[in-house]
């Protein structure tokens, strides 16, 4: 299997190996938060390196920022979060469960059928009983209750800053990483003396009391986002064009483009336009970068022309002016923003999925996870293929030591080689690297070692013999992009 994967498979092979697992689960879990494991993290640190990498380091117009989770209350009655950001919801009269009005529709359905004596039925979203025919009327959780008209409701955590739990003290847990960029606007543009157009980029915690959370880490309360705004000047053309409608298609291809270049499909990946309609009052164009989750085709990132509207109204609501000098033209102009706005999480899954293959090799299945190199958790296993031979063990601890150092590299010895390489594969671990008997030789027998060990590469499976002393110069090409037909051409192929 090359394509589909179910969310069930991908949740259950999180949690076997240490990716995923539910919070508190000791406790029943939470079912809206998740902890990332031993490799799970590993993997988050690598998606959120890389994009920092790619925007941060790599591009000379932008630069990073970290900035608090806890913000100054008036910050999101400026930015409109206190007054706008909510769900229509429904509540159930007779189980109390609530649902985003859209998602009654959207999720399986209980029901108890009068064409077979009240029997409960879960049946699929959208779809009629298959017994009486009747459609959904009531609650999809328990059958019985009828739902209310839809309600507002605000979708901020709410909290308070200080000892004294009174309406003075009521700040939110913030629910984008966006306004810590917007506030610092001028404290980054003074400081780096930047020159529009220029961007500012943050990895960071969000929260959102979402109504239906779910699907994994698809919709959490508690997520990680990467965003980044790019200011442009709103004076400036390109083309004959306004920059900031040019600078907003570029980082559309930019944008899309970086998901492929990690390894997504081209084909599990679609650009969606906003229709008038959808936009914020204040925005110009958005764009979502959407993937095909196993739930369907679903955002992973948007991309707004948010014009100059944040900037305006922090200048507004704090009494501070948020201005950019254009020397030419010698006056002041408030720029406009570009917003690329992904999740952390969502990418994580995005690429867990994509990776996951199965495949039949000599007539028995291999699950594997073709992760690109830069996101894989472990980059190199090194095993022993005999853990009785206290040689073997010494030298397989070496490499791994001195490969640990610039890698992140992994011992395991608990099962014979055949079964290692299938637990490596399962994680994405790209190379193996194996000491056998001929690596270290037989004293006994008066047999010295050549010194070689194998190194088997996860999607072919080929194996290459290489020196010892080879391994790290060899890796640095591998990590560095190389393909794994040109360094494998330069060594003789070793026996699966
Ligand atoms: P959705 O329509 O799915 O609720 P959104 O349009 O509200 O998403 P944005 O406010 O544009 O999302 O946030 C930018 C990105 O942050 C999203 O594309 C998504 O990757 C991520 N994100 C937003 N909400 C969540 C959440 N509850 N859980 C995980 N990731 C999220």
């Amino acid at each position: 299997m090359s394509g589909d994967v179910s969310m069930d498979a991908i949740v259950s092979l999180c949690k076997r190996r240490g990716f995923v697992f539910q919070s508190s689960e000791i406790y029943g879990g939470t079912g809206s938060c998740w902890d990332y494991g031993p490799l799970g993290v590993e993997l988050k640190n690598n998606v959120k390196r890389a994009w920092w990498r790619d925007n941060v380091h790599l591009r000379p117009d932008l630069v990073g920022l970290d900035a608090s989770i806890l913000m100054h209350a008036s910050v999101w009655k400026a930015s409109g979060h206190v007054d706008h950001f909510s769900d229509p919801m429904v509540d159930c009269k007779a189980c109390q469960r609530r649902f985003r009005a859209d998602a009654p529709d959207e999720i399986p359905w209980t029901h108890y059928c009068p064409a077979t004596k009240g029997n409960r039925f879960e049946i699929p979203p959208g779809e009629p009983c298959r017994h009486c025919g009747a459609r959904r009327t009531l609650c999809p959780a328990c059958g019985k209750g009828e739902l209310t008209a839809p309600r507002q409701f605000n979708l901020m955590f709410k909290t308070f800053m200080g000892p004294v739990e009174d309406e003075a003290a009521v700040t939110y847990l913030r629910p984008e990483t966006a306004q810590g960029i917007f506030v610092n606007f001028d404290n980054v543009l003074q400081a780096m003396r930047l020159k529009l157009p220029f961007g500012i980029a943050q990895i960071g915690k969000a929260f959102r009391n979402e109504i239906t959370p779910g699907n994994f880490i698809f919709r959490t309360r508690e997520f990680e986002q990467m965003e980044i705004e790019f200011f442009v000047n709103p004076l400036d053309t390109l083309d004959g064009r306004p920059a900031d409608e040019v600078w907003h298609e570029r980082w559309i291809q930019e944008r899309f483009a970086w998901y492929g270049r990690y390894g997504i499909r081209p084909e599990h990946l679609r650009l969606r336009t906003h229709e008038k309609g959808e936009l914020a009052h204040y925005a110009k164009g958005t764009s979502d970068v959407e993937y095909r989750f196993p739930i369907g085709w679903s955002e992973l990132e948007g991309i707004a022309n948010r014009t100059d509207f944040d900037l305006k109204q922090h200048a507004r609501w704090s009494g501070r002016s948020l201005t950019y000098y254009d020397e030419e033209r010698k006056t002041h102009v408030v720029p406009y923003v570009i917003e690329p706005s992904a999740g952390a999480d969502r990418s994580v899954l995005a690429f867990l999925v994509d990776a996951y293959r199965e495949e039949e090799v000599r007539g028995e299945k291999r699950v594997l996870l073709r992760f690109h190199r830069d996101l894989a958790p472990v980059k190199v296993a090194v095993l022993p293929l005999l853990k009785k031979r206290p040689e073997i063990v010494r030298v397989a601890g070496e490499i791994r030591g001195r490969l640990a150092r610039r890698w992140v590299a992994t011992y395991d010895d608990t099962a014979a080689i055949g079964r290692l390489y299938r637990r490596q594969d399962e994680v994405g671990t790209p190379f193996c690297v194996t000491v056998d008997v001929q690596t270290v030789g037989d004293a006994d027998k008066g047999e010295a070692g050549d010194g070689k060990v194998t190194i088997r590469e996860r999607d072919s499976m080929e194996q290459i013999r290489v020196p010892i002393a080879a391994l790290e110069t060899v890796f640095a090409e591998l990590f560095d992009g190389a393909a794994w037909s040109g360094v494998a051409g330069r060594y003789p192929a070793a026996r699966p």
